[in-house]
């Protein structure tokens, strides 16, 4: 099932809907396509519309909270923008800072990005054990990462023009 990243009024990454969903309202005129699937239709009450990948809601909504993005490698890779926490380098590996046999867990505040060197030489040892140090320590994602994982852009792949996202500190 395809998902549509929704954004608000302001540019600001929502949330991910369901393509049914997404087409719904821009159908409903709540929202307007900012990016679609190239050469993908979709064909809805006689209508036929590219497959959105990325709406924009037309009126700003006030977000209470924020959904917190659910960990995965994947996801701790482009938070930290493939950087390898310990050396800087590329990192294609997620290392957990807490090794799993120490009792750290799947966490986004225990595990960084490593090259797969680092993390061999780290092994199952906590950094201080292992005499190596985080460049940066690990964090909770920020609505930009957030909004790269929902674009499921691969790495290298740039983001649309239109869209700015904060630096990361
Ligand atoms: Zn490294």
């Amino acid at each position: 099932m395809r998902e549509t990243l929704i954004l608000n009024a302001s540019f600001e990454p929502l949330s991910t809907v369901s393509l049914r969903r997404a087409v719904v309202l821009v159908m409903q005129e709540k929202a307007v396509v900012e990016q679609s699937h190239p050469g993908l239709r979709v064909r809805a009450a006689n209508v036929e519309l590219p497959v959105p990948q990325v709406i924009r809601l037309r009126r700003y909504v006030r977000v209470p909270f924020r959904q917190r993005a659910a960990w995965s490698r994947r996801g701790v890779l482009v938070r930290d923008r493939h950087r390898c926490a310990y050396c800087g380098r590329r990192a294609t590996t997620v290392d957990h800072v807490v090794p799993r046999s120490h009792g750290g867990g799947d966490t986004w505040l225990n595990t960084v990005a490593a090259c797969a060197e680092d993390n061999h030489r780290k092994a199952d040892r906590t950094p201080a054990e292992a005499g190596m140090r985080l460049l940066t320590p690990p964090f909770e994602p920020t609505p930009a990462d957030a909004l790269l994982l929902a674009l499921r852009l691969r790495d290298g792949e740039t983001l649309p023009e239109w869209l700015t996202l904060p630096t990361p500190a």
